[in-house]
């Protein structure tokens, strides 16, 4: 979605090459994407003269003549083309002005969703869409910056995002921004003392500043236009769009979650959280060494959150029992006990029962977690133990991943020396998602040798971790 330095690139490239032309007629082929009467605006259009194009926020502002003007919010994909007459139609044409300059401004939105909105020119700031706007994060004074974050409790980059507060900045320049002053995306804005929102308010000038003069970023399907020579700020962006590659800074690669919906990138250690646990969620194969892991780090300070234990916890209640039996059937407990052999035959014959089930459960057991996290936060770090990591909602939790593993023969022998039913347990491992865990663990550790170069690294993961705090 193009942010204030793309909304930038158009009006200067606009503004350069309409200043001047009049608007000989207008066709207009969806109707949908005008707010407010569509022949009106068409009619009021026509014979009036371009004066000027300028931005506020992400709205581009086409200054007519005779005191009109209207506004252009490209949201996802929308942009303006200005074609020669005769050029072939665009099959995803909102829009068509003729101009007396024997060219064509054409208004092209793939994902239709942009909008238009004639106005007269006294109401243009003085009546919504635009008179709602938070100042210009290019023009706003450190004072009123401050004052606007600070008091803010939601999560910092939520804040950034908010039109209302700032206008301009999207998902782009807000991880960018954060990850430049080394501020964690969920910190609540509220937190930040005078000296961090300072480097924010540098960083963000910084970032947009660079961005503008690189005519903006080109990302996904969306390429700005209107300068002679391409966007180029793509290549400069060192957290969005790199989930799990390297932090430029430390080498960790970049941890990818949501918040409020909107994917997030950020550099675990270099964005420290204050004044909360870092969240390490630990995952592998079975008996790579994950529960001494977990003791170990348990003896560091960690408070563990244990999924399998929470369930068993949950399947305890008797309102879960009563779900239970309603989606999956009166054999699933069985004297006030769930039936463990009944659900591992049910869930391996009908995997859609058994998401139905986990689509009723997670939930629940990020209740939990939520409420297991509130009371720790104060805690060193939390472990997160969640066997199912990838498919689990928690995905979305952790600071970092760490994966254990071993290599196969290590732990089959583990396995034996503890006189275990090897075979059953391989076969039930198999299916662990090795390939795509490692694809997005923060951490690896390849436990293959004694007890000692196993604690030994994990004294070595918990020193990058005191890093972070
Ligand atoms: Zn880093």
């Amino acid at each position: 979605m193009p942010e204030l330095p793309e909304v930038e690139t158009f009006a200067r490239g606009l503004n350069l090459r309409l200043k001047g032309k009049r608007i000989l007629d207008v066709l207009l082929f969806r109707e949908k994407n005008i707010i407010g009467n569509p022949d009106e605006f068409k009619e009021t259009l026509k014979g009036k003269k371009i004066l000027r194009v300028s931005r506020r926020g992400k709205y581009l502002i086409f200054s007519l003549s005779e005191g009109y003007s209207f506004l252009s919010h490209l949201r996802m994909e929308g942009r303006w083309k200005k074609l020669p007459f005769d050029c072939p139609i665009d099959k995803h044409r909102i829009l068509s002005m003729a101009l007396d300059d024997n060219s064509r401004l054409d208004y092209v939105d793939t994902r239709k969703f942009g909008t238009l909105e004639l106005k007269r020119n006294k109401d243009v700031f003085s009546t919504p869409p635009l008179s709602l706007l938070g100042p210009e994060p290019l023009d706003v004074d450190f004072e009123t910056f401050k004052e606007r974050i600070q008091t803010e409790n939601k999560p910092v980059k939520e804040v950034l995002m908010d039109q209302t507060i700032l206008a301009g900045i999207g998902n782009i320049y807000a991880d960018e921004s954060l990850y430049k002053a080394k501020i964690h995306p969920f910190e609540p804005a509220a937190n930040l003392d005078d000296g961090e929102l300072k480097t924010l308010y540098q960083a963000i000038r910084t970032i947009l500043k660079l961005a503008i003069s690189l005519r903006g970023s080109s990302v996904h399907s969306y390429v700005p236009t209107f300068e002679t020579e391409p966007a180029s700020m793509q290549e400069r962006l060192l957290v969005y769009g790199r989930a799990h590659e390297p932090c430029e800074a430390c080498g960790t690669p970049l941890t990818y979650t949501k918040l409020n919906g909107r994917g997030t990138t950020y550099c675990p250690i270099c964005q420290k959280r204050k004044n909360a646990a870092f969240v390490l969620a630990i995952t592998g194969p079975i008996h790579a060494g994950k529960s001494i892991a977990g003791l170990f780090l348990e003896t560091q300070g960690f408070a563990h959150f244990d999924a399998d234990m929470e369930v068993k916890k949950l399947y305890k209640q008797a309102d879960i029992q009563r779900t239970m039996k309603e989606i999956l059937g009166k054999k699933a407990i069985v004297k006030k006990q769930v039936n463990a052999p009944y659900l591992r035959d049910l869930f391996a014959k009908n995997p859609l029962k058994k998401k139905e089930w986990m689509d009723y459960l997670y939930p629940k057991l990020e209740e939990a977690y939520l409420s297991f996290y509130a009371s720790n936060k104060n805690a060193r770090g939390i472990l997160l133990d969640v066997p199912l990591l990838l498919d689990s909602p928690f995905l979305n939790c952790p600071d970092a991943i760490l994966l254990i593993d071993a290599d196969i023969e290590a732990r089959k022998q583990r396995l034996i020396d503890e006189g275990r039913d090897v075979e059953n347990l391989m076969k039930i491992n198999a299916s662990y998602p090795l390939k795509q865990t490692k694809k997005i663990a923060t951490f690896v550790i390849e436990n293959n040798g004694g007890l000692d170069d196993f604690s030994n690294e994990l004294n070595l993961l918990l020193r990058r971790i005191r890093e972070a705090r």
